[in-house]
């Protein structure tokens, strides 16, 4: 007996033509998404209106990309179908994704519209025949009133990242634009997050809409850590290094809230040797094209983002997030966090607050379901401690480069009256000496929140430094366990537990201090010798000091100066992004700084 398997892809199973299963088999999809196995039999089964809730990077595109393509009629040169989407990057991501889909169908021709570029390009474009029309709100109302699109005939409006597009305040826009198109046709609303005005919209515009909901709505990743430090706003700067600095292998995205904080703060870095860049909308394509390159193969170690301008964008290995400022809309910060945390990797989420936002944490708690730990802002001590122990360890793993053999005789002619303490002792202090010159009289930075347990003053504790760390599968919990358990000690006798990747930091009030040094003297875990010293930086030099921190450079400076610069850092020389053509009204204006 024989069998036969009739093999069915499982998008054919979804009931999509021949034309768009060859696409799909070319661009190496296998299995549909969640949000595309809900929506496309849907979508093709019947013109209703759609709700779709589903995180960035879900693959929604596809799932209102393939059956848009399946029902358009490529004979006719009618715009049968628009998608309103925020930015001019979204729309070209679009724009290439859809053409991609329908590479196989013959006439049928997806044209972008967005601000910054010639209307009147866009214009002939259309002319052309563009059956389906990926544009930006405040573009497309332009092109309607110059009567340079002919919308009245739509089947279908796809209204993408809505939640966004109503971030940015383009209501009004949307409003305009859908009210030049025909009541029969279907509406397709894709987002992230539903806020009110998301079903505002809803309500106002789609008749009994499908509602399917993709993944949990609006919870955290369980693999990211929130974490929040108390700062004067004045000192958000130096706190953002200073987080930098504590974090030598620090892969982050730094999200500010405004275009003109973004730039600033990128080009801060810049200036002091960090390996950073802008991500905004007053980048040309080109550039950001640029930065997202450097950024993917790890030239770039802070990506300094606007919300908008970062959405879309996905990125592997994201080790820390880090929120400038807090969003305006605390849904947003959903989606910074979930920037880290992927693929089973753990990622911070850090928050620099000034006290007057401290009560923004707690909202945000309520809407994440997760508690945050609010933590304090490394001293220049610690950051000296933990920069040598990574070298250290990078000496420790690097492979030896044979190439160097050629030099060794002169190398080791220079250095032969050294012992290896005494070289060891040289070549740190070279770098010792870098890092403490810069840091030595930096300040606390920490401003006291509210509930902070010790904020009668550090004077009666000592912090210590501990060689154990993430490597030896601890985070701040276990550690924390670990060490009460180890030392005998009550419960809240450890505190200000900060894990690093191989080595770690606690405090103790100072009274143990001997107990602690003496438990430690010869102790082993697995073997292997853990050593626990009085971290230099114990007394937390409160007052006193001279502020050196906002004092220009950084040490980073000192030695970097491969610090990634994308070219024409002058926004005056781009596009201005002018999504919105000279009629930004005045409320507006405020918005549009964002993306
Ligand atoms: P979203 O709009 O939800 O943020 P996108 O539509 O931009 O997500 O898709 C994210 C990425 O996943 C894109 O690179 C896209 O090509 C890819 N993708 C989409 N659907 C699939 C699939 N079924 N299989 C593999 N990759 C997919
Ligand atoms: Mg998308």
């Amino acid at each position: 007996m024989r069998l036969i398997f009739i093999y069915m892809n499982k998008f054919e199973a979804l009931g999509l033509g021949e034309a768009i299963i060859k696409a799909v088999n070319e661009m190496g999809f296998e299995t549909p998404s969640e949000v595309q196995e809900k929506a496309i039999p849907i979508l093709l089964d019947e013109d209703t209106d759609i709700v779709a809730l589903a995180q960035t990077g879900t693959g929604k595109t596809a799932a209102f990309g393939f059956p848009l393509i399946e029902k358009i009629d490529s004979d006719s040169r009618i715009t049968q179908g628009l998608i309103l989407s925020p930015t001019r990057e979204l729309c070209l991501q679009i724009t290439n994704e859809l053409k991609n889909y329908s590479k196989f169908i013959k006439g049928l021709r997806t044209v972008a519209v967005y601000g910054g570029a010639s209307i009147h390009d866009q214009a002939k474009e259309i002319k052309r025949g563009a059956q389906i029309i990926v544009a930006t709100p405040g573009r497309m109302q332009d092109m309607i009133n110059r009567k340079m699109v002919d919308i009245s005939n739509i089947g279908y409006c796809v209204l993408d990242e809505a939640d966004e597009m109503l971030n940015m305040g383009f209501y009004e826009d949307i409003n305009a634009i859908l009210s030049h198109t025909p009541d029969d046709k279907s509406t397709w609303l894709f987002s992230a997050t539903m806020p009110r005005e998301v079903s505002t919209i809803a309500k106002r515009f789609m008749h009994n809409p499908v509602e399917i909901t993709v993944g949990h709505k609006n919870t955290g990743s369980e693999n990211v850590s929130h974490e929040y430090y108390v700062v004067n706003s004045r000192d958000r700067y130096a706190a953002l290094k200073r987080l930098s600095d504590a974090n030598p292998d620090i892969f982050s995205v730094i999200f500010c809230r405004t275009k003109r904080d973004t730039q600033k703060v990128a080009e801060s870095l810049i200036e002091d040797g960090y390996n950073a860049a802008a991500l905004h909308g007053d980048l040309s394509q080109n550039q950001r094209d640029l930065v997202m390159k450097s950024f993917r193969n790890r030239q770039i170690q802070m990506l300094v983002a606007t919300d908008v301008a970062a959405r879309g964008i996905d990125v592997n290995d994201i080790t820390h997030v880090i929120n400038y400022q807090l969003p305006d809309e605390i849904e947003t910060y959903t989606h910074r966090s979930g920037r880290t945390g992927r693929a089973g990797k753990n990622g911070v989420s850090m928050v620099i607050v000034s006290k007057s936002e401290l009560r923004k944490i707690k909202t945000v708690e309520r809407i994440i379901k997760k508690k945050f730990e609010e933590k304090e802002i490394p001293s220049g001590e610690e950051i000296c401690q933990v920069q040598l122990f990574h070298l250290a360890n990078d000496i420790a793993k690097a492979e030896i480069n044979h190439e160097i053999e050629t030099y060794l005789p002169s190398i080791n002619e220079v250095l032969k009256d050294f012992s290896k303490e005494e070289l060891i002792k040289k070549f740190f202090s070279v770098e010792f000496s870098r890092f403490h010159n810069y840091y030595k009289n930096a300040k606390d930075l920490n401003a006291a929140g509210d509930n902070r347990r010790d904020s009668g003053g550090r004077d009666g504790s000592t912090r210590y430094f501990i060689n154990v760390g993430e490597k030896d599968g601890f985070d701040w919990m276990t550690l924390k366990d670990f060490l009460k358990e180890t030392l005998g000690l009550g419960r809240d006798a450890v505190s200000r537990v900060d894990v690093k990747e191989s080595f770690s930091f606690f405090n103790t009030d100072s009274e143990h201090q001997d107990n602690i040094l003496s438990i430690f003297e010869d102790f082993r875990l697995e073997g292997r010798k853990v050593n626990v010293e009085i971290s230099k930086d114990s007394g937390r030099n409160r007052g006193g000091r001279k502020r050196r921190d906002n004092a220009g450079g950084g040490f980073k400076g000192k030695r970097r100066s491969d610090g990634f610069k994308p070219k024409g850092r002058n926004r005056r020389d781009n596009d201005s992004g002018g999504d919105r053509g000279g009629n930004g009204r005045r409320d507006r204006r405020k918005r549009s700084d964002r993306r």
